[in-house]
């Protein structure tokens, strides 16, 4: 199978004094070749935790204690870190939510696109000059601005720096956390069409971190759904959207408006909040808010099963999924 990266069972804790949270429990997706997986879930659920690590930029107390993450053939999750470090920028570059954190206000832009091509892709200086000058006609802005400062630069412009940055030395692979998150909702489109072009012209692969399913509806190929650390359903966009099968997706889907359309319909935010990951409930986690658990769902935790092709869902009800979702269609009077 052609998939870039196979991430396998993968588990990841944070160490604190007296207990360990389990941020990333035992996922398990792809990300095929030349496609844009979204990453989505509500604040909390592990995804940031994840992306960081298939870059391994986590914190100290944080560690991978189970799984693995295949990513050409070498394993992430324990590839040592002389190794590790080698691959970042190289073939896998990070856009963080907000390029403010990732760009030094104190240099110009230039600066830091040097110390990437030059430090980073042992690039000439004429070379580097070159290449900083397609990259930033490759995001739509003027080469003289190269000499900005980040300040200089509106929020929208500073995230076309930040995946200038990323594509600097031909990832394979770009992780982009929040990537559009602090942008109005035109320049959001912009700026997921730029990165939508990008990704097709280039045949790169990109992960999309979302808390927000209209980004993931708009540009990703495939979808993987997290809740409370675990994925829950995992499955292309389209279907995904149209015969979703786990209940919190059915929930995150009525609770965002359309990035295409104006934002039509009523939202509905899904009620109550996930569980405390240090002392995560028995059965399915998700069952304290779903319209549709039974006491084995209380009881036992569903595990991710493969339902159709290329669809996994991780619920004690997914049989009765269509059932469920016309129930879900009809408000509660
Ligand atoms: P957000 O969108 O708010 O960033 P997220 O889905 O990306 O949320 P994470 O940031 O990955 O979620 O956090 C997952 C869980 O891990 C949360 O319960 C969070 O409180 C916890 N966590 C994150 N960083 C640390 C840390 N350094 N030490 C302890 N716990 C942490």
């Amino acid at each position: 199978t052609d998939h870039l990266l196979t991430v396998k069972d993968l588990s990841i804790a944070y160490e604190v004094p007296g207990l360990d949270i389990v941020a990333v429990s035992r996922a398990s997706f792809d990300v095929p070749k030349g496609s844009i997986v979204g990453l989505v879930g509500e604040s909390g659920c592990g995804k940031t935790t994840m992306a960081r690590a298939f870059t391994r930029i986590i914190s100290d107390n944080a560690k991978i204690t189970e799984g693995s993450m295949m990513f050409d053939g070498q394993d992430l999750a324990t590839l040592p870190e002389k190794a590790m470090n080698a691959l970042r920028w190289r073939d896998i570059a990070f856009v963080p939510q907000s390029a403010m954190n990732s760009l030094d206000p104190v240099y110009r832009v230039e600066y830091q696109l040097n110390e990437v091509l030059r430090g980073r892709g042992g690039m000439t200086r004429a070379q580097a000059k070159v290449r900083a000058e397609e990259l930033f006609e490759m995001v739509g802005i003027e080469a003289n601005r190269l000499r900005d400062y980040p300040h200089q630069f509106s929020g929208g412009m500073r995230q076309r720096v930040a995946i200038a940055l990323a594509l600097a030395l031909n990832p394979k692979l770009i992780v982009a956390d929040e990537p559009v998150t602090a942008l109005d909702v035109i320049v959001q489109r912009q700026i997921l069409d730029q990165m939508r072009d990008l990704q097709r012209e280039l045949g790169i692969s990109i992960i999309m971190v979302t808390h927000d399913i209209s980004v993931v509806a708009y540009i990703c190929d495939r979808t993987v759904v997290m809740y409370a650390g675990e994925v829950v359903e995992d499955c292309d966009t389209a279907t995904l959207l149209s015969e979703p099968l786990h209940p919190y997706t059915m929930g995150l889907k009525n609770a965002f408006p359309d990035i295409a359309s104006a934002g039509s319909g009523t939202l509905t935010p899904i009620s109550g909040a996930p569980p405390d990951l240090a002392h995560p409930p028995s059965g399915c986690r998700f069952a304290a808010r779903c319209p549709f658990a039974t006491d084995h769902c209380r009881a036992v935790s569903p595990v991710l099963e493969k339902h159709a092709e290329g669809h996994s869902v991780a619920c004690h009800r997914a049989h009765e999924a269509a059932q469920l979702r016309e129930k879900a269609a009809q408000p509660e009077t």
